[in-house]
């Protein structure tokens, strides 16, 4: 099937059922399943009202959309930001559906949001927001039913709260009703890192795939970030000279290779902001997409290779660290071009994995090492990329629907053997 372009290609939603559907037709998806896993199972819009420093009352609006909880509890970040809506909250759902069963863990797809900017409220009114709106959506989580996490503009602090309001309504403690938690609350060794970790495991499978050379490569990283800094460090450790990195003002570019021990120390002491570095040239995050590099990671944000910079697009693989960040308009023009994309529900999955890491040992009540949490992880994303390509290669598909396509059918064939409850 000729992939039609589609007309609103920035709506995440939207460009989520475009691979949805591709998969779908590729598997002969029956179409009552395809009905069902289309459309989210529930979701929730909550009016959130929280009293400010100064003694008013303001209302904000929050969601939290539960995709699929078929595989297992619905498992997604909880997104503070005011772009939040709920089109965006719908699509992140269901990529939460499909990563979880990419890497075949026992969860389902969620997602949650607040429309607020949390640089303009204070610590307590942060706080208050976060409890009130964990109140708000208390019918709907749970440890076996819906596991938040952290995501845009939230942290373990955030979940530190979300985890004592749950707790204080069950009269006891409940750890892990959230992950990405701080570790004395049973936070796990490794989650920090995770994602960014398992960008760099991925890139090092999709090289040798492509017959690649790591030390003979570059590569340019957009974001610096929990997810950016540390895939750089990754790719760093595989040998891959890093020329470019870039955050939301800008990037540094040195072809020669930047010194990312600078770099991070900069980062370290500039609340992750390159500003005032003194390394290599500046350059736009839009230049930096089209540098002549081996490797691309995008893991900033979304939609930042579209239709109109695909073709400029240099890089011979791409590794998608955010969520989201190719158009799928774009897909067809980096499959016209060769590019081997390592998608965005493999790539960035290491996060979720070490998730659900955090998940059992809270219920297990006993903790791993760091080294036995990225030994895990390295097992599962390793099979994963595997199982993924082994898809591709079988269908003659690309890595992107061959993930949908592995994940849909690993979804469909859960709700085939549950049968329908009428
Ligand atoms: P973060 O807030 O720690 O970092 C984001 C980085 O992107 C920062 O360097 C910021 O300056 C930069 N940025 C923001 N807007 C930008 C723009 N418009 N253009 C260029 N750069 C911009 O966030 P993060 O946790 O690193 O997440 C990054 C992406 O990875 C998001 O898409 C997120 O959904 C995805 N992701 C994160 C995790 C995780 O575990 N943190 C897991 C899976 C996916």
């Amino acid at each position: 099937m000729t992939p039609v372009p589609i007309q609103n290609e920035e709506n995440p939603f939207e460009a989520m059922l475009f691979r949805f559907d591709l998969a779908a037709e590729r598997l002969g998806l029956d179409p009552g399943l395809y009905q069902i896993l289309k459309v989210p199972d529930r979701e929730i819009t909550v009016s959130i009202p929280v009293q400010m420093d100064d003694g008013s009352l303001k209302v904000f609006t929050g969601y939290r959309v539960q995709h699929s909880i078929v595989r297992g509890p619905g498992k997604g970040g909880v997104r503070f930001a005011l772009s939040v809506n709920l089109d965006e909250v719908r699509a992140l759902a269901a990529w939460m559906t499909w990563k979880c069963a990419v890497v075949n863990v026992p969860f389902g797809g969620a997602k949650g949001g607040v429309v607020c900017d949390p640089a303009k409220l204070s610590m307590s009114e942060l706080e208050r927001l976060t409890r009130r709106y964990t109140a708000m959506i208390m019918d709907l989580i749970g440890p076996d039913r819906d596991v938040p996490a952290p995501d845009m503009n939230t942290n373990p602090r955030i979940m530190a709260w979300m985890m004592d309001t749950y707790s204080m309504h069950m009269r006891h403690a409940v750890f892990p009703i959230v992950t990405g938690k701080p570790l004395p609350l049973g936070g796990s060794h490794g989650r920090i890192q995770a994602t960014g970790y398992g960008v760099g495991l991925t890139t090092r499978e999709a090289l040798y795939r492509q017959g690649l050379d790591a030390k003979a490569c570059t590569a340019a990283v957009q974001g610096c970030g929990n997810v950016g800094s540390v895939a750089a460090e990754s790719l760093s450790h595989l040998g891959i000279k890093i020329v470019a990195i870039s955050d939301y003002q800008g990037g540094i570019y040195d072809p020669k290779g930047l010194d990312m021990t600078r770099v991070r120390a900069h980062l370290h002491n500039n609340h992750g902001l390159l500003e005032g570095l003194d390394e290599g040239e500046r350059i736009t995050n839009e230049e930096l997409i089209e540098l002549d590099v081996d490797v691309l990671v995008p893991a900033a944000t979304e939609n930042v290779i579209t239709s109109q910079n695909a073709g400029k697009v240099k890089a011979k693989v791409i590794v998608e660290g955010a969520n989201g960040p190719t158009t799928a308009n774009a897909d067809t023009i980096l499959e016209e071009k060769g590019v081997f994309v390592v998608p965005d529900i493999l790539a960035n999955a290491g996060g979720v994995t070490v998730s659900y890491f955090e998940w059992v040992q809270n219920r297990l009540g006993f903790y791993w090492d760091k080294r036995d949490v990225n030994s895990r992880l390295e097992k599962i994303m390793v099979t994963s990329f595997q199982e993924v390509c082994g898809m591709a290669d079988r269908h003659d598909v690309t890595p992107r629907i061959a993930a949908y396509m592995l994940a849909v059918e690993r979804v469909a064939e859960v709700h085939r053997l549950r049968g329908i409850y009428a």
